[in-house]
C-alpha cells in the first residue's frame, strides 16, 4: 500500500486579489486541496513586517508590508498529498508579469497585478508552513488534522 504524506500549508489571497477570494477557491478546490481553515484579516504594517520578516533587508520590505496592510487578506490552511509544492505550483512564479508570459493558466498570472501585488502567497518549505500556519492559526497545531503529519516536527524544534 502506498502511503501518501498528506501535508498542511498556508496559503494567503492578497489584499490586490480579495475580490477574486471566490474564482480562487474554486481553483483551490478544483485542484483537490482541502481546506481546512480559513480566516479573514486585515493585518496591520506591524504583522506584515513580522510575516514577511526574512525580506526586512530587501530594497521591497517596505512596499511590500505597506501593500499587505492595504486591505483584507484570507488565509488558509490547505491540505492534500504535497501541498506546499503543489500550491506553489498553481500560483506560479512571484511576479505576475512573468507568470502571465510563462505559466498564463497560473493564479498570480490571472489575478495578479505586477510583481509586488501577486494575488497569493504560499509557504516555501515545511519549516515556514509550520510557522505561517502557527502565525495565522496558533491552535491548529494542536487540531487532530496537524497531528500525525510531518510538519509537527518542525514546531518542536
Ligand atoms: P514568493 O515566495 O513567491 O511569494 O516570493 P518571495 O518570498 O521572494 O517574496 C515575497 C513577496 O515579496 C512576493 O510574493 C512579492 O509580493 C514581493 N516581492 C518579491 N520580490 C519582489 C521584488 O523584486 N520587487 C517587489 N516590489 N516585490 C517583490
Ligand atoms: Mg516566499
Amino acid at each position: 500500500m502506498v502511503v501518501e504524506k498528506i501535508e498542511s500549508t498556508l496559503a494567503l489571497v492578497k489584499p490586490d486579489a480579495f475580490d477574486n477570494t471566490e474564482n480562487i477557491i474554486t481553483i483551490i478546490k478544483r485542484n483537490g486541496f482541502v481546506i481546512s481553515e480559513r480566516q479573514v484579516v486585515t493585518l496591520s504594517k506591524e504583522r506584515a513586517a513580522q510575516f514577511y520578516e526574512e525580506h526586512k533587508e530587501r530594497s521591497f520590505y517596505d512596499d511590500l508590508t505597506t501593500f499587505m496592510s492595504s486591505g483584507p487578506t484570507l488565509a488558509l490552511v490547505l491540505r492534500k498529498a504535497d501541498a506546499i509544492t503543489s500550491w506553489r505550483q498553481l500560483m506560479g512564479p512571484t511576479n505576475s508579469d512573468k507568470a502571465r508570459k510563462e505559466a498564463p493558466d497560473s493564479i498570480r498570472a490571472k489575478f495578479g497585478t505586477d510583481g509586488s501585488k501577486n494575488a497569493t502567497h504560499g509557504s516555501d518549505s515545511p519549516q515556514s508552513a509550520a510557522r505561517e500556519i502557527a502565525f495565522f492559526f496558533p491552535e491548529y497545531q494542536h487540531s487532530s488534522e496537524f497531528n500525525g503529519q510531518d510538519v509537527r516536527e518542525y514546531l518542536t524544534k
